[in-house]
């Protein structure tokens, strides 16, 4: 935590989240719990004379998207095999090659287990629902609401969708027992509001969505209640880049998930620690002063750069920098290094990281052709995919329990010279895995 403080210190955003959060803290949360709905991203990793490989890109803790739209491209790509098999084309064009995705049901299984150890705990709290906090205006609906109709028909679980400006007259916390209530008109029950067992974000992880200090203030008491937050505010800044480059560290991975005294049992051996390690690339902190692998080697030198700075500008054609933030679009990649750490003011270096570029497999082709684009025809490129693996866990109970579990993945690809990867963004399209026999 000691690191997102550090990051806090220089970026506006960070600090005004762990400052409330670390408040809160102190002042006693009443919900032990965390829910997160993840997805760890991944790229195929080919440098000359290595064995091909498979790369860490980052790790999302919050409003995490795609899970409902990969679903359905995976069922796209399987229906046009069973329709055409591709004009059979390949022999690869077999239905066991489309692996299942079955992702929906998968994250609201998540969502579900959370809801109902609420209800268990929260004694009498019948019919509560879980609350989506969606951005105004919402573009990504589509992804959104195959959840809410899955835990209506699966599980039996009402969703009520706000966003952080009508939950400013909505949410309430009830003084005694700390249960959250969102004001509705009168619903069936004759009620005037809803009590939430747990709150779900697909907002809140970028600066523009607190326009207001009331919005930070909106977050903060939906933190403070007793509904389980997906994922609580903890939670969100532990999915930081800061915090991945600190997990590649020497001793840190091993501190965490290796020490017996501190968690009652050893949860990876040092052989899967290693394993974990090998998907890591190498990152560091643009602030630290001397390479950590050379403890003692004083490199700083007299233009007040920081080793962190000097290696990135060294290494620039194989980087990528990136900030403390969500969403696509905020990364500083190979030749763009040198002049925006010209122009970098010294005390922002602590909120950048470094990170050794993956470098993709060549001679992947496809076609692609841009919506809306004035050239409507198809152009045929190099592309590059990137693998996101979804999961879900609900922790942080005293007895150290983890419900967890894997549950379906994503393929988004690009064409190999856009450096970003967003599909809502514009990089990136939505795509599905094929199995080949090697
Ligand atoms: P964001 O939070 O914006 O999604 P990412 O870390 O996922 O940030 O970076 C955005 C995109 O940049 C990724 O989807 C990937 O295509 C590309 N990218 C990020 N890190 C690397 C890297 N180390 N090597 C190659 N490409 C990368
Ligand atoms: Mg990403």
């Amino acid at each position: 935590m000691g690191t997102v403080h550090g990051v806090g210190k220089v970026d506006d955003f960070i600090g005004r989240l762990w400052t409330g959060w670390k408040q809160l803290r102190d002042e006693g949360l009443v919900q032990p719990l965390h829910l997160g709905l993840f997805r760890s991203d991944y790229l195929l990793h080919a440098p000359e004379r290595e064995p091909i490989s498979l790369k860490q890109v980052e790790f999302n803790t919050i409003s995490v998207s795609f899970g409902c739209l990969s679903e359905r491209t995976a069922g796209l790509h399987r229906y046009l095999n069973d329709f055409t098999n591709y004009y059979n084309t390949s022999s690869h064009f077999k239905s066991e090659n489309f692996p299942v995705n079955n992702t929906i049901s998968g994250l609201v299984e998540g969502l579900a287990e959370a809801h109902q150890t609420y209800n268990v705990v929260g004694l009498l709290y019948h019919r509560s629902q879980i609350l989506f906090v969606v951005q105004p205006g919402e573009r990504n609906v589509f992804d959104q609401r195959p959840l809410e109709y899955e835990l209506l028909k699966n599980h039996s679980i009402l969703v009520i969708r706000q966003t952080f400006d009508e939950l400013a007259h909505t949410a309430f916390i009830d003084p005694i027992t700390r249960v959250l209530r969102i004001t509705v008109p009168h619903d069936l029950h004759s009620r005037d509001y809803v009590e939430i067992s747990t709150v779900y974000f697909r907002a809140g992880y970028m600066p523009n969505e607190y326009p207001t200090p009331s919005h930070y203030s909106t977050r903060f008491l939906l933190e403070r209640s007793r509904a389980i937050k997906c994922p609580s505010i903890a939670l969100q800044l532990a999915g930081g880049k800061k915090v991945q480059e600190v997990l590649t560290q020497p001793g840190i991975l091993e501190r965490f998930l290796c020490n017996e005294q501190k968690w009652g049992k050893v949860v990876f051996d040092q052989q899967q620690v290693d394993e974990l390690r090998q998907s890591f690339m190498g990152m560091w902190g643009l602030d630290v002063e001397e390479d950590s692998l050379t403890p003692g080697a004083d490199i700083r030198d007299l233009k007040n750069e920081t080793f962190g700075t000097r290696k990135a500008r060294k290494l620039a054609p194989s980087l990528v920098l990136k900030p403390q933030r969500e969403g696509g679009g905020n990364n500083i990649y190979k030749a763009s290094i040198p002049p925006f750490l010209d122009a970098l003011p010294p005390k922002e270096r602590q909120a950048w990281i470094a990170m050794e570029l993956i470098v993709s497999p060549e001679g992947t082709g496809n076609y692609l052709i841009r919506a809306g684009g004035e050239d409507k025809t198809a152009i045929k490129v190099e592309v590059v995919s990137e693998l996101g693996i979804y999961g879900w866990a609900l922790f942080g109970n005293s007895t150290g329990e983890v419900k967890e579990k894997q549950v379906g993945w994503l393929v988004r690809t690009k064409g190999k010279d856009s450096d970003e990867g967003g599909v809502a963004t514009g990089f990136s399209v939505l795509d599905s895995l094929l199995l080949v026999d090697e």
